[in-house]
């Protein structure tokens, strides 16, 4: 007689799981266990194929998205794609770049788990604003320039009438504004945070790619960054680091990309953890 369970496989786990920026080296050890143990990984554009080959070769790779503005697949296909994985008796990693809970859909994508019924977690990541700021030399606090980190995003429209986002009031904060997704709209975020009252000199920080072997970044003012980027071809993905602090850049610049080690994730992450 056929065990019931051949029939009707156990429910497996949805892991929301953060990769962060790139460098599979910010990798939590959590996350490199749950990649490796994974039946199923479903991941977009955004995570790097160093931290994709960390997979087991016989798991499941489902990919979900396309960069830019181009085809993307629906969420509810996606959130449709994590419940059918678990309801095979798959434990799935949902890979997200940077943190799952930081302009990921990690939110909505929990939601429409808990309405299935599925059990998840959720695994930080080192979010891109940190990690573009922590290499292109700019601290997000500093006792003497900012006590205060905002995160934003520049997708939506900052034209629309209903624009969740009041940049203006931004402009008057005083605090240091993280900018995701913020390239193609940099002009008009720019105006207004300068219209709110942000002083035109004000330094900014653009960090395309933090992490990478491609990893840029540029220093200008709000009045001149959209012009000075754009000449320079800096576009996403990139965080826009805007407040006195992205002026320290200059100083505490560290990295580049020559001194990114001749690093292969697979040896490197087992001898440090001394898994196998
Ligand atoms: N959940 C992600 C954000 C996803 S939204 C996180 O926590 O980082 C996608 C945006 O993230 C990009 O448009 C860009 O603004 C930013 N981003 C992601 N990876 C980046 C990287 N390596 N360097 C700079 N910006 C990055």
């Amino acid at each position: 007689m056929t065990p019931l369970h051949a029939n009707f496989p156990e429910t497996g786990t949805v892991f929301l799981v953060g990769a962060g920026p790139g460098d599979p080296e910010l990798l939590t050890l959590k996350a490199l266990r749950l990649i490796r143990e994974a039946d199923a990984v479903v991941h977009d554009y955004l995570v790097a194929p160093g931290i994709l080959a960390l997979a087991r070769p016989d798991a499941e790779r489902v990919f979900v998205g396309k960069k830019g503005g181009g085809f993307c697949c629906p969420q509810r296909d996606i959130e449709g794609t994590l419940i059918r994985l678990a309801r095979e008796g798959k434990n799935v990693v949902r890979l997200k770049g940077g943190d799952p809970f930081v302009f990921g859909r990690g939110g909505e994508e929990a939601e429409a788990l808990v309405e299935a019924g599925i059990s998840f977690e959720v695994v930080p990541g080192v979010t891109s604003a940190l990690a573009a700021a922590a290499y292109a030399g700019v601290p997000l606090t500093h006792r003497e320039h900012s006590s205060a980190v905002v995160f934003l995003t520049g997708h939506e429209h900052p034209n629309k009438p209903d624009s969740a986002i009041r940049w203006e009031d931004y402009g008057k904060l005083g605090a240091t504004l993280c900018v995701y997704m913020g390239m193609k709209n940099l002009e008009t975020i720019a105006r207004r945070l300068q219209a709110g009252g942000l002083a035109p000199t004000t330094p900014v920080a653009v960090v395309q790619s933090a992490t990478t072997g491609e990893h840029r970044q540029m220093l200008s003012t709000v009045a001149n960054v959209a012009l000075e980027s754009e000449h320079a071809g800096f576009g996403a993905p990139a965080i826009v680091v805007i407040g006195e602090v992205a002026a320290l850049a200059d100083k505490l610049g560290w990295f580049s990309n020559s001194s990114r080690a001749d690093f292969s994730p697979l040896v490197s992450i087992s001898s440090a953890t001394g898994a196998g």
